[in-house]
């Protein structure tokens, strides 16, 4: 149960004072919440971080003033001068002084009374903002402030800047945090006294609480408090990633001590799939393979991860593993992120699967009616070996007679809670646990995201590809383009043709796509250029990725929805057009679609005529490499973390504070805390402990205390 005292923070944003239901829906807006959460809560208000500072301390005479600077003044005001009647165009001027020189406030579209009010005739006034030289006269437009000398704690000397959205001031955020933070009950120190000792000594300084921290940011001290270098920053890092890495020990720990039955097979199910293969495994694909299989037979549950780049052969590898649980006379089940991906599996799987004499169904939204309810009893009774699916596998009505092992593709995209959910349906509550993921992760990025886990490699493609080759090109060049293209098809290749992403508007993503179709059908012909794009029905797209692997269609332009895992050998060519809109960890991945036979296959990156410094790097740079562990660590270094991991693309972006690289020392120190912690007190039931379950709730990682219960 959640500590009572913190209650007030997960109430309602609207809890707050001056903050209603036309607020929140901007909040809403402007502020980043957590999956599942609909309306902003106080915690996310805290959350909302200043990305900088306005510092107005400067605070000189008039003639002494930069023009161009902000400052605050003190002044007298002279004299008002309304612009003439009938000219609103014509500013309204408010002249005034001080010892050293006049300045001229200046107002646009003003209200005479509202000027009137704020700066009467005579009074002695605080101004802060901009300072501008106008005609040899100074002036300031607008000031941000204008306060009596009794107010003047009205005036923020540094005042936070908030990311905003359209309606929504940074006035209104920084009474809105100012209200928040007063929700902050005390709370006790969590971090080990060594740590606090340690980077104090270094500072030099005491180090700040969290609550401290906290207020910190959202009243900056110093200009730089306001950066992930900054003290109350590293502070408030170092508890999310402490949180984060204890959370995940936490899963993994109550996962793997659950007993786990040892799974063994003779290896004739293995011998008859690698005989029906046609081709040889790499040396890394067998050592997975011997990695998976002493796993399964371990008492043990198994939660390993296999990590390879796109192409590098990880479906068999998977395959093979879930051979062994069919071997010890169980199931084993495949989980995919999408139907497309679902089906592409079912289609390699299947034939070699069921020559070797094994039961293959495959499940997903689309299986319905009497098909759905066939194919549920048959994998309770046990006659389906294999189980292929999407997120359908989840559905509580699904029930194995028996699963083994469950392998989990793409993982990224699946929750903590989903995953937990998949190898709950294993007997007794438990099932071995594969995770497969084709972006290759840094180390430092796994380890936020699952913790130590085991894991196995595929180094470099199985043999006799060739790299492909990537090129970049304005779309100034387009048609150059497409009359290259035009002699290979003719030659025999088949091309994929990727749509721009359209930032957040899926509707103009597929306006742009089915433009492109129709231009491109215009000149290759209607019948031999496809359009696959996530609008379409399942069956749709199963008619047309069909209609492309037969070598029907030559062209297919698609939207985003192939960049996961289609395999279609005989496609070379890729198109990626508006290249620069793409994370660096996506281009990879569409790239993958194609260098998987063994004929030579191209990249063309087709970019905006003019593009920024970083995009230009960015491009060249997947121009210069096809190494994705490369590509991925530069990625983190141009964008951040969230990017590799697709997080952004589904939405879950799992930090608050941490999720910006640079912060490498920091998750280290703290999953060597959490070894500690987990070693001496696994229920966190001495008193850090304790502190330790409310820095838990308030990063959201408390699904890890329920496990207690479940214990
Ligand atoms: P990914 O790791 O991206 O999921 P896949 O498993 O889809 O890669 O494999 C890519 C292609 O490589 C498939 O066509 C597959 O049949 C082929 N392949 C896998 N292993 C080997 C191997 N050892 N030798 C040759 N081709 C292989
Ligand atoms: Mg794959």
């Amino acid at each position: 149960m959640r500590p009572n005292s913190l209650n007030a923070l997960f109430a309602s944003a609207q809890s707050l004072p001056g903050i209603g239901p036309r607020l929140v829906v901007l909040l809403k807006k402007a502020l980043s919440l957590p999956p599942g959460i609909a309306e902003p809560r106080v915690l996310d208000v805290l959350w909302h971080l200043p990305t900088g500072v306005i510092d107005r301390r400067a605070e000189p005479d008039i003639n002494t003033a930069q023009p161009g600077a902000i400052v605050t003044l003190k002044v007298r005001v002279l004299k008002h001068r309304a612009p003439p009647r009938g000219n609103r165009r014509a500013p309204y001027k408010v002249s005034c002084e001080d010892e050293t020189g006049r300045i001229d406030i200046v107002f646009f579209h003003a209200e005479r009374a509202f000027v009137e009010r704020q700066l009467p005739q005579g009074e002695i006034r605080y101004i802060s903002g901009r300072v501008e030289r106008y005609n040899d006269v100074l002036q300031m437009t607008h000031p941000d402030y204008i306060v009596a000398p009794e107010r003047r704690q009205d005036l923020p000397y540094l005042e936070p800047v908030y990311p905003l959205t359209a309606g929504l001031s940074g006035k209104v955020l920084q009474k809105a945090s100012r209200e928040a933070l007063t929700k902050l009950p005390d709370v006790p120190e969590w971090q080990h006294p060594d740590w606090l000792k340690r980077r104090s000594a270094e500072a030099m300084a005491p180090v700040l609480s969290f609550t401290q921290a906290l207020t910190r940011l959202h009243h900056p001290e110093e200009t730089s408090d306001v950066s992930p270098a900054s003290a109350p920053w590293q502070r408030l890092a170092y508890d999310e990633l402490l949180a984060n890495q204890l959370a995940l020990a936490m899963v993994r720990d109550n996962y793997k001590a659950q007993r786990g039955r040892s799974i063994a097979g003779d290896g004739s199910v293995r011998k008859r799939i690698a005989e029906a293969l046609p081709f040889k495994l790499t040396a890394s694909q067998t050592a997975a393979v011997a990695d998976i299989a002493a796993d399964m037979q371990a008492p043990r549950r198994m939660l390993r991860l296999l990590q390879g780049d796109v192409g590098s052969g990880k479906t068999v590898v998977a395959l093979l593993a879930m051979a062994i649980g069919v071997e010890a006379g169980a199931q084993a089940a495949i989980m995919a992120p999408t139907e497309v991906l679902a089906r592409q599996h079912a289609e390699t799987i299947a034939p070699l699967a069921e020559k070797a004499g094994l039961t293959v169904a495959l499940l997903t939204g689309r299986e319905k009616g009497k098909t759905r309810s066939g194919l549920l009893s048959r994998l309770e009774t046990g006659e389906i070996d294999i189980l292929i699916g999407t997120h359908a596998l989840f559905q509580s009505d699904v029930i194995f007679k028996d699963l083994a092992l469950a392998v989990i593709d793409e993982q990224h995209r699946f929750g903590v809670h989903q995953r937990l959910a998949l190898q709950s349906k294993g007997k007794d509550g438990g099932a071995d646990v594969l995770v497969m993921t084709a972006t290759p992760i840094p180390r430092t990025l796994l380890m936020t995201h699952y913790g130590d886990l085991d894991v196995s490699k595929l180094l470099g493609k199985p043999a006799g590809r060739k790299p492909i080759k990537t090129t970049m090109a304005s779309t100034e060049r387009l048609t150059d383009v497409i009359e290259r293209i035009r002699a290979n098809v003719a030659q025999g290749a088949q091309v994929y043709w990727v749509c721009p992403l359209i930032e957040s508007s899926e509707k103009s993503e597929l306006a742009a796509a089915e433009e492109r179709h129709a231009h491109l059908a215009q000149i290759f012909g209607e019948h031999v250029a496809g359009l696959l794009h996530g609008g379409m029905s399942g069956t749709q797209k199963d008619k047309t990725m069909q209609a492309f692997a037969n070598n029907e269609l030559k062209l297919l332009v698609a939207t985003t929805v192939i960049e996961v895992g289609v395999n279609v050998p005989n496609a070379t060519i890729m198109v990626i057009e508006h290249a620069e809109r793409f994370g660096l960890a996506q281009l990879h991945q569409l790239r993958g679609r194609v260098g998987r036979g063994d004929r030579q296959s191209f990249c063309l990156l087709l970019h905006a005529p003019q593009l920024g410094e970083t995009a230009q790097k960015r491009l060249t740079m997947m121009c210069e490499t096809d190494d994705g562990f490369q590509i991925a660590e530069k990625d983190l270094e141009l964008r951040g973390g969230g990017e590799v991991l697709g997080a952004r693309q589904s939405g879950d972006a799992e930090f608050r504070v941490a999720d910006v690289p640079g912060f490498e020392d920091l998750l280290t120190a703290a999953r060597d805390d959490v070894k500690m912690i987990i070693a001496s007190d696994p229920l966190l039931q001495s008193e850090r402990g304790q502190a330790l379950r409310t820095l838990l709730y308030l990063f959201e990682r408390d699904e890890a205390i329920h496990l207690f219960r479940a214990a």
